[in-house]
């Protein structure tokens, strides 16, 4: 028995195997992973890690005891480099050989590159690894004034973390708002109020030209000319996913590795879950998606684990996700497109959500502030219970009572 060999050591990865045996699998279980040491939680490299509240101990998704105990096989620092599908066996860049009987990709994705001149100057950085984290907190210590380039997740979450060490921070987007491509109108207006009076600068709708230098970074350029003085500078524009090395192996890619309802490829033997998979979601209307958060890769990963263990189902988890900016605590279930209505519903003192409807139906909730709306929004989401617009924006409907 060759077992399932997993490429990725991350969320993904580390879950399957830790799923794997929750669900009685008790053959060999290798997990290649290109970073050095054991599987870590990336949410808090932007957070309570950034801010020096947890350390490098506090990111590890288990002791390391816990590999041994369950015999999960963590081949640290070594990087998958191709896939031979007809011997069913991977080769490592090291040369050496793994066969499977089943093979995982839990690859991830890697930092979007900022295509203008200067990206690759000192003082240049982007987030994603613990390695990066480390080198970005090394610069925040002796930096007078930051650019984040792009208003999503990691570059609001580390906007946050810059206002709250008294650091000018300065955040430059091409779009009109932040998080646009993630949350409603409403929600981004609020979000970025707050920031506001944290004081962090926001300049929308600004092309960034180039990194002025020339030793290191000095400045942003920006496409009308003006510049946005600084000498760190943390680019957080989206990622790519790790999907190469199933498409040169000829697996079908799609916005990453293209999965089915049950996470399989078109070859038997070979599935992917996580940040690198494309798969059809039923909170899309089947739309395929692409999905980069814990929960996707934790439930892909207990979805993939059970069908190898002989219980197979579609992968059918509601969507959810999390983000923590400053004094705010961001809540998404469900997913959303731009044109998704927004009804709003808040209390004084008690945060804000808004409920997003598709065709009529509850499509996702953003919750501000207000974790047990968010609760409710899953549980209704998952049940597919209907809640109309005029009952989520009454603030007196008791949204509990129905999620029972
Ligand atoms: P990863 O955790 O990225 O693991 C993939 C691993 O595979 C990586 O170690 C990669 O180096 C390795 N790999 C790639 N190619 C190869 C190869 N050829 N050979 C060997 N190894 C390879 N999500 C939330 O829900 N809430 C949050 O608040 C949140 N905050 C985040 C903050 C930061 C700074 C970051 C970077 C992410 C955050 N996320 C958050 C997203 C979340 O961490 C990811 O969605 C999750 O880690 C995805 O898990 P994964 O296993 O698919 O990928």
């Amino acid at each position: 028995m060759n077992g399932i060999v997993v490429v990725g050591a991350g969320q993904a990865g580390f879950q399957l195997g830790a799923s794997l045996r929750e669900n009685g699998y008790a053959g060999p279980v290798t997990l290649v992973g290109d970073e050095p040491g054991l599987p870590y939680g990336r949410p808090p490299l932007s957070k309570a890690y950034m801010l020096g509240k947890t350390d490098a101990a506090g990111l590890s998704l288990r002791p390391e005891a816990y590999f041994a105990e369950h015999r999960l096989s963590v081949r640290g620092g070594e990087r998958a480099a191709a896939i031979d599908r007809a011997g069913r066996r991977l080769l490592l860049a090291s040369g050496e050989t793994l066969p499977y009987d089943h093979l995982v990709l839990a690859a991830g994705a890697r930092n979007r590159p900022l295509p203008v001149p200067g990206a690759d100057l000192p003082g240049v950085h982007q987030l994603r690894t613990l390695a990066e984290a480390d080198a970005l907190k090394a610069a925040l210590a002796g930096a007078t004034s930051v650019a984040v380039v792009g208003a999503g997740f990691i570059g609001l979450e580390f906007a946050a973390v810059c206002a709250q060490a008294g650091m000018p921070v300065t955040v430059i987007e091409g779009l009109d708002r932040p998080l646009a491509r993630a949350v409603s109108a409403d929600m981004a207006a609020l979000i970025e109020a707050s920031h506001v009076a944290a004081g962090v600068r926001f300049l929308f709708g600004s092309a960034v030209s180039r990194i002025v230098g020339p030793e290191r970074a000095r400045a942003v350029a920006l496409a009308d000319g003006r510049e946005v003085a600084a000498d760190l500078v943390l680019v957080g524009i989206g990622v790519i996913p790790n999907d190469a090395l199933a498409a040169s192996a000829g697996l079908r890619v799609e916005n990453g590795v293209a999965v089915d309802a049950m996470l399989a490829t078109e070859d038997p033997a070979i599935s992917a879950i996580g940040d690198c998979a494309s798969f059809p979601s039923p909170h899309a209307d089947g739309a395929r998606v692409r999905i980069e958060s814990v929960q996707n890769a934790v439930d892909g990963a207990r979805c993939l684990a059970a069908r190898l263990a002989g219980r197979p189902a579609a992968f059918a988890a509601v969507p959810w996700f999390w983000s923590d900016q400053g004094p705010l605590k961001l809540q998404i279930a469900g997913l959303s497109g731009p044109q998704d209505q927004a009804v709003r519903r808040d209390a004084p003192g008690a945060g804000v959500s808004v409920f997003r409807y598709r065709d009529g139906r509850l499509a996702s909730v953003e919750s501000l502030n207000r974790p047990a709306d968010h609760m409710i929004a899953r549980r209704l989401l998952q049940a597919g219970r209907g809640l109309t617009p005029d009952q989520a924006a009454d603030p007196g409907f008791d949204l509990k009572a129905l999620a029972l």
